[in-house]
């Protein structure tokens, strides 16, 4: 077999290898790419920073850069011979295998189309269409055999030729050449092209030198050229070695094929530029170069000579090898060119859409972040002027709790005592019958207990309230104008509402029923001039009744009132002993009158003889008329005044223990008040806390998110750096790089 140094075509296998590297790198990054768009948008706590559309674009971009991965990594060189039976097609793909794959020559032409292309293994075989089954082939005589043997291959059906690669180096370098019937014995021309030509790289129209291009060789291009835009086509003038023995109109036939098929080219076909046009027109004589290389490669010494040129070599070519090599190498360029152009320009704009995308998503991502991080920092500032005035206002309140509950006390304290003083009144605004039996006066006194009760709570009410009210209203007001401010304008409407200050009234809650339950009227009969009477009158009703009841034994001596011991001070001081003075010298003489009735006439006949009887009859009648008279007006009206006049009397005493009970109840109530109402509004003021606390955790996680999205913008710049050499992409980072 033979050997070259290096396979031209080696240039199509690294560029493949390359852009397929390029085209995995490409994948992976819009993959990821993909997936933080995705997440991005899915994403409910930011803002949008891509849309669904770029989402779904680069969702599209990595099924494209997949598929375009797959096409070129089973991507191969496909070029396909086209010419008239018998100019040598098959010949020039057995020249350009250094073998005979393929058999040539009349007699051995087919209907199918042979794609030659390498196995690993090291028997070669057939595959034909529709079948999976392989036909061993040895020798090109077997193969040819074995194609005139099948019937069941139809015109313009597919035969696959495995030759072993290690017998061809053409083919290890992914070369798949297609050998096809002649074009001038058939009318499928457009099924062929369907099937066999829109995915072939290089078009090879074999033509023959001995004649001029046929119609139908041209026709054929341009069907190709109208369903593929710019095909590869180059022309291979064969049999060059016939003109060659007629060396005096060789450079003439030479030239006048230059100008046909640069005419062809250029001027019909349009898919070379004129200056590049001799760069596709050959002149080659398949069957010597075969001839030479199968010599070559059986090791014998070079025979014959092969007479070719293109335009850049105008010269006849000593050695037909040089001429397969520039020819392989041309092809192997141009495949090279329509094989991965357009996918590398595919490329170049898929990377730089996403590029923009991604430009896109970084600029709105950067913007939200600047956004974010200014309000972070605001409620930041707010909170903190929260917790500093919330400080500040809860002293103020404290103290100004403390000052009005305070003057509610004494205003409280104040009135209560003033309504004290004025009970009398009350008490005889008080209208109910009146009845000195227990019953009637059971219900009295309860009626009487509602009354002052409700008239106290009244009279306290009108003098305390109105001030009350004015002076907690105040406060309340100046609670809420101080805590406002910290609170969200929405709520700030909120608490005005929330908190109806004219309902608060003072609940005095003087309890009179229990507090005056132990009175006990005294509404029977006393006779003013009565024995009882004038000593209560001197004594006062409590010495009174200790005097009657006879507790002389009890009484101190006189002796006993001198303090005896400094130490020991058994007895209260001042008045208290001249009253116990009077109390056991009257004791005594009622001690004298009921013990000695004797007495009594001793003294009465003593006072007879020194007065006379007639005064004492006069003072007697008088006592009596006096008796009479006080016996008579003691009416129930009376006792209903006497009874109110005690009751009064009693009540004051009472009510006087909780004035300052009552004071503190109130002054309490007031501060319940108003210690609720801060206490709500420092809830709200709470919720406002909790509320920015919440939103900067939410900014925080936000920017952290945010810087994600940046991050992976500069990855994106790296990554397009690595693949394309830039961050900016540009036809030559992909060009350079392949
Ligand atoms: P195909 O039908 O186009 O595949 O043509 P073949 O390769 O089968 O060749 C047909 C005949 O032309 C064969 O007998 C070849 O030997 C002969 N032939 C092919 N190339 C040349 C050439 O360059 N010079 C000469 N003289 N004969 C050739």
């Amino acid at each position: 077999m033979a050997e070259v140094n290096a396979s031209p075509l080696k240039h199509f296998v690294t560029a493949k290898k390359k852009i397929n590297g390029i085209f995995e790198q490409l994948g992976a990054y819009i993959k990821e790419s993909s997936a933080f768009l995705e997440e991005t948008y899915s994403n409910e706590e930011l803002d949008p920073v891509t849309t669904e559309e770029q989402v779904a674009e680069v969702r599209g971009y990595l099924s494209k850069v997949a598929g375009i991965g797959e096409v070129l990594s089973r991507r191969h060189m496909k070029v396909v011979f086209f010419g008239r039976t018998s100019n040598g097609k098959s010949s020039v793909i057995n020249a350009m295998l250094w073998d005979k794959v393929l058999p040539s020559g009349i007699g051995h032409t087919t209907n199918c189309f042979l794609r030659v292309e390498g196995t690993d293994g090291n028997e070669a075989f057939l595959l034909t269409e529709g079948s999976d089954e392989r036909k061993s082939v040895k020798t090109v005589n077997q193969l040819a055999h074995a194609l005139h043997q099948d019937e069941d291959l139809d015109a313009g059906s597919l035969v696959c030729v495995m030759w072993p690669k290690a017998k061809c180096a053409l083919l290890r370098d992914d070369l798949v050449l297609v050998d096809s019937p002649g074009i001038d014995v058939t009318t499928e021309l457009d099924s062929w092209i369907d099937k066999f030509c829109l995915d072939a790289d290089v078009f090879v129209l074999v033509a023959n030198s001995e004649s001029t291009l046929m119609q139908t060789e041209k026709s054929f291009f341009h069907k190709v050229n109208e369903r593929l835009s710019s095909p590869n086509i180059f022309i291979l003038n064969n049999r060059w070695d016939a003109s060659a023995n007629e060396p005096e109109y060789m450079e003439e036939v030479r030239r006048q094929h230059m100008d046909r098929c640069t005419s062809f080219l250029v001027d019909e076909l349009r898919v070379v530029d004129r200056a590049q046009a001799s760069d596709r027109i050959f002149f080659i004589s398949a069957k010597e170069a075969l001839q030479a290389r199968v010599q070559k490669a059986q090791g014998m010494p070079e025979a014959g000579r092969c007479i070719a040129s293109g335009l850049q070599n105008f010269f006849y070519q000593p050695n037909p090898l040089d001429l397969n090599y520039l020819f392989e190498e041309c092809i192997s360029q141009s495949a090279v060119k329509t094989k991965f152009e357009q996918h590398t320009m595919r490329a170049k704009q898929i990377s730089e859409a996403l590029r923009l995308i991604m430009d896109s998503v970084h600029i709105a991502a950067q913007e939200q972040r600047i956004h974010c991080l200014e309000v972070k920092e605001e409620r930041e500032d707010r909170l903190e002027f929260i917790d500093k005035q919330l400080d500040l206002l809860t002293l103020d309140c404290k103290s100004k709790i403390k000052k009005i509950t305070e003057e509610v006390e004494k205003q409280v304290s104040n009135a209560m005592a003033e309504e004290i003083r004025r009970l009398a009144v009350l008490v005889d605004d008080f209208h109910m019958d009146f009845h000195p039996s227990q019953v009637v006066l059971k219900v009295y006194k309860n009626e009487l207990h509602k009354h002052i009760e409700e008239g106290l709570g009244r009279n306290m009410s009108e003098r305390c309230s109105c001030a009350i009210t004015a002076a907690l209203q105040n406060t309340h007001t100046e609670m809420i104008e101080g805590l406002k401010p910290l609170l969200p304008i929405g709520i700030r409407e909120q608490v005005d509402k929330m908190v109806p200050r004219q309902c608060f009234a003072l609940s005095y809650d003087l309890n009179c029923d229990k507090l005056c339950s132990d009175f006990q009227e005294d509404i029977g009969f006393h006779f003013s001039l009565g024995w009882t009477m004038l000593v209560n009158r001197f004594l006062g009703p409590k010495n009174t009744r200790r005097a009657l009841m006879g507790y002389n034994d009890q009484v101190p001596r006189p002796l006993a009132i001198t303090p005896v011991s400094t130490s020991v001070p058994p007895f209260p001081q001042g008045s208290m002993i001249q009253e116990e003075l009077m109390v056991s010298m009257v004791t005594g003489l009622a001690s004298l009158t009921s013990r000695t009735s004797m007495g009594i006439i001793v003294v009465g006949g003593v006072i007879w003889k020194a007065v006379g009887w007639r005064l004492i009859a006069l003072s007697v009648g008088l006592y009596g008329l006096l008796y009479v008279y006080e016996r008579l007006t003691w009416t129930t009206r009376a006792k209903e005044r006497a009874f109110k006049r005690q009751f009064v009397e009693y009540a004051s005493e009472k009510l006087q223990l909780i004035v300052s009970y009552t004071g503190s109840n109130c002054s309490h109530q007031v501060q319940q008040e108003l210690a609720g109402t801060f206490s709500q509004l420092c809830q709200q003021v709470d919720v406002t806390r909790q509320q920015l606390e919440d939103e900067i955790r939410d900014l925080n996680r936000k920017i952290e998110q945010l810087d994600e999205a940046v991050i992976s913008h500069r990855m994106t710049g790296e990554i397009m750096h690595l693949l394309f050499g830039c961050s900016r992409l540009s036809c030559s980072g992909i060009d350079s790089r392949l």
